[in-house]
């Protein structure tokens, strides 16, 4: 969509020739000859940004966007004068008034790509935070909380698990939903966000609270029901018949103290549920459940139970199985009665199940962990497309509990302690002097130690923690820069690895423009590295992005070239200035002629496009030498230097020129 711009200015020429160009630019253009003719405007129109004179009778511009941004805050204002004075220019910065101040008389080209960045920064504010996402997209019951536990938020489950509405619930107090638990334990787990708080629900239902994320002065809690309800009317009585959890683990002690053979638990739920649920409404959802309950009840053989957990979940029981190929039979057995949509309520419904297991006494001989673990495989079985059965391992388990340690402990790290950069040199191959430098990210956690980027990020980049982390480095990166200057030591550039997702972040561009000019950096000081295989994804979308940030004057490398699609052909496609060859072609380089022939060809097409080659993971002489005969540009690896401490890194740029070769 392209953005609409409303254009306020008191001299009639002025506004008509700004008309002309920001129209001629491709955007929908509104003018208005004075502040309230433009507050006219707005109460039917939708802008996106308003350009304003300063000075005009009546309304001067800062009144204006003063009065716009009670209404619609995302609107981004600009103001464009020759004779603003000084104090109302810093008055309506700081207090955000005004998005940026532009002189009078413009250049046409300027004018335009301040408009270019305002655009960004109006996507940046109309994009919904964390918390919004997670509160309109996830299904689980979740509410936002202050510090003090007044409610500022929900999302639809919990309402309809609560059966308020949400104004009904908005700044009140959290306790008073909560049976019998003084205010003091509430705090303290308000406070530790490691914990979980256990208690009833003013419905009398028993609940588990605990914390999904927080920003400052918001805490977003889920809130999930441990029973389910237990209002079934008397053709429903039936699940209240099969075994409950306790009944189960009892079970399972016996068979599995008994010796004969495995014994198995499976977990297993409808898949999509929450979609039958919301086409059927609860009631007919609960009576599906219990046909379930009925149809799974009748395949049941000798030694085989059926236990119901909660919602749509249930385990089965077999005792006494040979091995594993046994148990995954009975388990296609229990099934086979849905292989064929079954009639209810009027209609077909096929259902499908996500199903995991684990086996006793291999897995573990404890009832409550076997089917803890069979639940996990079961959860873990989700996203598969083919409905298989999932057998437990326990490196689901190990490798989840990190995946959520990880997460959390990045939550908690708001303040982004415990970070710090390292930086390895690159070489000059053709005087064998450092250059530049990759920046590369540390994590040295309180409790967990020092945190490998190649673990911590890609957690982050899916939980979005990047966002906030990246900037964090890129803002570490230009004071740094900065200060090496201050030094007078000589270094052209510094690389900063940049994610994907930080790439599409609206905004990205204008706020690296803004870290620029604050630590007073020119562009071309710093290089940007995006990976081959994010590049490549959508190559369009690439495309747009780079540009942007290439008209910045940034450098932008494509980093790990030779891991993913590897097509030089794309190389022309894109605007880049470096390509980075992976490790992984260096590795081979010393013993293979093959991989010789294509680096050397690699090299040589990158050098015909203007491309910049550095090679990354030297790390011996041998492959050193054979890079300089290759015509490489730069090189980097442990064979120089391993990534240093910014003081470590300092005393090796005061020792230049480096004693390389
Ligand atoms: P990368 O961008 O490919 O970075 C190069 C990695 O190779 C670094 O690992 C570096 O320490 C290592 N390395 C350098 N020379 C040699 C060598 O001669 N031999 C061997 N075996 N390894 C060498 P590191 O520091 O563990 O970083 C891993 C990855 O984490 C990086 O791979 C990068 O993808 C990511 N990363 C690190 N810092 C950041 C950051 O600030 N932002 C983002 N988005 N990603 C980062
Ligand atoms: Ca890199
Ligand atoms: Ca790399």
């Amino acid at each position: 969509m392209q953005s609409k711009i409303l254009i306020v200015d008191d001299e009639a020429a002025v506004l008509r020739s700004l008309e002309r160009l920001i129209s001629r630019a491709g955007y929908q253009v509104i003018t208005a000859s004075s502040g309230a003719q433009a507050l006219a405007l707005l109460a039917d129109n939708t802008v996106q940004i308003i350009l304003s004179d300063f000075r005009m009778p009546l309304m001067c511009g800062n009144e204006l966007l003063k009065a716009v941004k009670k209404h619609s805050p995302q609107v981004v204002g600009l103001i464009l004068s020759a004779y603003a004075d000084f104090d109302a220019v810093v008055e309506s910065l700081n207090s955000g008034i005004a998005y940026k101040f532009l002189q009078k008389p413009w250049t046409d080209h300027l004018l335009l790509a301040e408009i270019q960045l305002a655009e960004l920064e109006y996507k940046r504010r109309a994009q919904p935070d964390l918390h919004t996402q997670l509160l309109i997209s996830s299904q689980d019951a979740l509410l936002e909380v202050d510090p003090q536990g007044q409610i500022l938020r929900v999302n639809a489950a919990l309402t309809k698990l609560w059966q308020l509405d949400g104004n009904s619930l908005y700044q009140q107090p959290l306790v008073n939903f909560l049976l019998e638990l003084p205010t003091e334990q509430l705090a303290q787990f308000l406070i530790h966000q490691q914990t979980t708080l256990l208690c009833l629900d003013h419905q009398h239902h028993e609940i588990e609270l605990s914390h999904r994320s927080s920003m400052p002065n918001q805490l977003l809690l889920k809130l999930e029901r441990l029973e389910p309800l237990p209002q079934f009317s008397s053709d429903l009585s039936n699940l209240s018949n099969l075994l409950n959890h306790q009944q189960a683990c009892q079970l399972l002690d016996r068979y599995i103290a008994e010796q004969r053979g495995l014994t198995a638990a499976a977990v297993l739920d409808i898949d999509n549920f929450s979609l039958i649920n919301d086409a059927l409404g609860y009631y007919k959802t609960d009576l599906l459940i219990n046909k379930v309950a009925n149809l799974l009840q009748q395949q049941l053989e000798p030694g085989q139970h059926l236990v119901y957990l909660s919602g749509d979940k249930f385990a089965l029981i077999y005792s006494h199985c040979a091995d594993e190929m046994a148990i995954q039979l009975q388990i296609s057995e229990s099934l086979s009665v849905f292989d064929n949509p079954l009639m209810h309520d009027d209609r077909l419904v096929q259902l499908n199940f996500n199903l995991g297991y684990a086996i006793a006494p291999i897995d573990t001989i404890t009832p409550e962990k076997l089917l803890k673990y069979a639940n996990l495989a079961c959860r873990t079985n989700r996203n598969n497309q083919h409905h298989f059965y999932m057998r437990f391992e326990q490196a689901i388990l190990d490798s989840k509990k990190q995946q959520f340690e990880i997460s959390n402990a990045l939550y908690s790290n708001i303040d982004n302690n415990g970070f710090s950069l390292n930086f390895q040199p690159k070489i000059s191959l053709t005087d064998g002097k450092i250059r530049q430098a990759e920046v590369l990210l540390r994590w040295n956690h309180p409790k967990m130690g020092s945190i490998s980027p190649a673990l911590f990020i890609p957690i982050a980049e899916r939980d979005g923690q990047i966002i906030r982390i990246g900037l964090w480095v890129i803002e570490q990166s230009l004071s740094t820069l900065a200060d090496f200057y201050h030094q007078g030591l000589e270094l052209e550039r510094l690389s900063i690895n940049v994610s994907g997702r930080q790439l599409q972040e609206p905004g990205f561009g204008a706020e690296l423009q803004q870290l620029l000019s604050r630590y007073q950096i020119k562009p071309e000081q710093i290089e940007l590295e995006v990976t081959e295989t994010y590049l490549m994804e959508d190559l369009q979308l690439s495309y747009t992005v780079l540009s942007q940030l290439h008209q910045i004057g940034v450098r932008i490398s494509m980093d790990d070239f030779g891991t993913g699609y590897s097509s030089l052909a794309y190389l022309t496609k894109l605007p880049i200035d470096e390509v980075k060859l992976d490790r992984s072609l260096i590795t081979e380089l010393s013993s293979d002629l093959q991989s010789q022939g294509m680096v050397r060809n690699i090299i040589r097409m990158a050098h015909d496009l203007n491309l910049v080659v550095t090679a990354e993971g030297i790390e011996t002489q041998e492959q050193q030498q054979l890079l300089k005969l290759m015509d490489c540009d730069l090189i980097q690896g442990y064979y120089y230097s391993k990534p240093l401490t910014k003081k470590d890194f300092v005393a090796m740029l005061k020792q230049q020129p480096f004693a390389g070769e």
